[in-house]
């Protein structure tokens, strides 16, 4: 018998044959993601705790079968559940979706890489708490630690979602086991408080790399504050972008203030709002300028749509913040809207004349904007931003949103970019050029959720469906990360498209990444290529692989 069928009988003998799948529609779909694939994979392992997990990366070494781990998988415009390297078996993690730990006074949460945001939503309601988690634009059926280990980012104060992460449990390559910062002592009682531990700091050698699979973390949670404010600017001429950037950034670096700030294109808000108007645009490609002018009129939406709120100790904090806030944001805006306790609650009785008036459901959005809003941590439920991604399908979304599925396109490209107006200017007309001259719309987003950079994410939105839209995407996103990378603008976080696209470190950065590959991975089992810079050719099956003779 082949390696690989040992291997799978192994992991049968292991964790269930029910929890072995190398047929069917699973594999079919775990195959498929928001842009072209060549993936293949032979099989998906299902391990249900942490010592099966454990068990089945004793087995991968074994038979030398490489295996890929996602948590939920739902990596959704950088390759969802597909590998960087052909023929790896996928370790789905779902099954290990206990939270295990929680503390209200210190504000944390332990949990297993199968929790999603949605259930620890539920989870700290259930409790009455008053913590709350930092969401993502994403659907909130996605995984903590899957987002985490990406380094994601998402909304609030904690939105760099990998700074606010400690005592992480490691399965690393050979199987065996650590932990990081304090964990990994007895008794200790700040393992899931304190980052750093004594000695070497180890987490970030876990996050986009392929050096461990991780079971168990704790994420610090915020808990709600005193007094609370979103607020809301528009930006009509595009032009002024650069010196609006540089006020956020005042508002970012130079004050004393808890706030989270963010940013988003005209294109952006419009596919929010709608799908594409394929018979007002007569079938053509990039969305005409005529129609567009006409939706943004329509729908009063600005060239650039800023989001904000301010989280304070007390009103009289509030208060002041929400002076400061106007004296630098006022004069580099066209409109800056505040929203607190007491608006949301008159807004409540005058719903009903305003909506006459104005057409406005006061209500509905101030669910939104203030009482269930998702800068206090309220998912936007399953669907979340996901929509977006059906912009240019000829169908609606459905209620389950399912990007891979319905074979809708979608790629990201992350710039990080120095918190300055004329760079954030620069990077941005590198991605509306390359968009627009590949019949895409430049759909665009700036987080601020670091002091000095900019997180731009741009997000090519395609149907699959389409014929030449993959290819034409894909060329797309070629030439676009290419053009900011000669610009100085490198992502920070990378596709499985593009793991191999950055340029050769001018270090010996190189030898130092693959001297610890080979030592923590001698086997090289451990989601090869990923985040493993220029090592061996994209995508390409290792003659030398069990699995050659099984998948042509
Ligand atoms: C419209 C839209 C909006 C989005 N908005 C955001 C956003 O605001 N912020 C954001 O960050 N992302 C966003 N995303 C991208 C993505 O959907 C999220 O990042 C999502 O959280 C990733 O999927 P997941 O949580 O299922 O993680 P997974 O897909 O499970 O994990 C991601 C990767 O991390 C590695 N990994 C996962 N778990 C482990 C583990 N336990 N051990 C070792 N390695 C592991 C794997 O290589 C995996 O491929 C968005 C996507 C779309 C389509």
């Amino acid at each position: 018998m082949n390696d690989f069928l040992h291997a799978i009988k192994a992991w049968r003998e292991t964790i269930g044959s029910q929890n072995v799948i190398t047929e069917g529609a699973a594999l079919e779909s775990a195959q498929t993601a928001t842009f072209s694939t060549t993936q293949r994979i032979p099989a998906i392992i299902r391990p249900g705790s942490f010592e099966e997990v454990q068990q089945c990366v004793r087995i991968a070494n074994e038979f030398k079968i490489p295996i890929y781990p996602v948590s939920l998988g739902k990596n959704w415009g950088f390759g969802s559940r597909v590998p960087v390297q052909t023929c790896c078996v996928v370790m789905e993690l779902r099954r290990l979706n206990r939270i295990l730990d929680y503390s209200e006074d210190l504000a944390y949460v332990t949990i297993e890489p199968g929790v999603t945001f949605q259930q620890l939503y539920e989870y700290l309601c259930g409790k009455g708490s008053n913590l709350f988690m930092s969401l993502t634009g994403s659907s909130s059926n996605t995984s903590l630690i899957g987002n985490a280990l990406e380094r994601g980012v998402g909304s609030g104060p904690y939105g760099d979602r990998f700074n606010h992460v400690c005592g992480l449990e490691v399965v690393l390559p050979t199987g065996e086991c650590i932990h990081s910062g304090m964990e990994r002592f007895p008794n200790a009682k700040t393992g899931k408080l304190f980052r750093w531990g004594a000695g070497p700091s180890i987490d970030g050698l876990f996050a986009q790399s392929n050096f461990g699979i991780v079971t168990k973390m704790s994420l610090w949670l915020l808990p709600r504050p005193r007094h609370f404010q979103t607020f809301f600017f528009h930006l009509r001429d595009a032009s002024r972008l650069p010196a609006l950037v540089n006020a956020l950034r005042s508002l970012k670096l130079g004050e004393p203030l808890k706030v989270q700030l963010g940013l988003m294109n005209d294109y952006r808000v419009i596919s929010f709002t709608g799908q594409y108007p394929w018979q007002e645009a007569g079938g053509k490609t990039p969305l005409p300028l005529a129609i567009k002018e006409r939706v943004k009129k329509e729908k009063r939406i600005p060239a650039w749509h800023g989001t904000g709120a301010l989280y304070s100790a007390n009103s009289r904090l509030g208060r002041a913040g929400r002076e400061l806030i106007k004296e630098i944001l006022q004069p580099q805006v066209d409109r800056l809207i505040f929203i607190d306790a007491f608006k949301a609650r008159v807004s409540r009785y005058i719903n009903v004349p305003y909506r006459l008036l104005t057409g406005i459901n006061l209500k509905k959005f101030m669910e939104f904007a203030y009482n269930n809003t998702p800068f206090l941590g309220v998912p936007l439920g399953e669907a979340g931003g996901v929509t977006m991604t059906y912009w240019r399908k000829k169908n609606p979304p459905p209620e389950d949103v399912d990007p891979d599925r319905d074979r809708c396109g979608i790629i990201w490209l992350n710039p990080t970019v120095p918190l300055e107006g004329r760079e954030v200017q620069e990077a941005v007309r590198i991605i509306e050029d390359v968009s627009l001259s590949h019949g895409f719309e430049p759909n665009l987003g700036i987080r601020l959720v670091r002091e000095r950079t900019a997180d731009i994410n741009a997000a090519i939105v395609f149907d699959r469906e389409a014929p030449g839209e993959d290819e034409r995407a894909m060329a797309c996103h070629d030439l676009m990360l290419d053009r900011l990378i000669k610009a100085g603008y490198y992502p920070c976080r990378l596709g499985i498209q593009s793991m191999n696209a950055l340029p050769q470190p001018q270090d010996d950065f190189s030898c130092f990444h693959r001297a610890l590959k080979q030592a923590l991975d001698p086997n090289e089992i451990l989601a090869p290529e990923r985040y493993q810079f220029g090592e061996t050719a994209q995508s390409g099956l290792n003659t030398a692989s069990p699995l050659a003779g099984i998948i042509e």
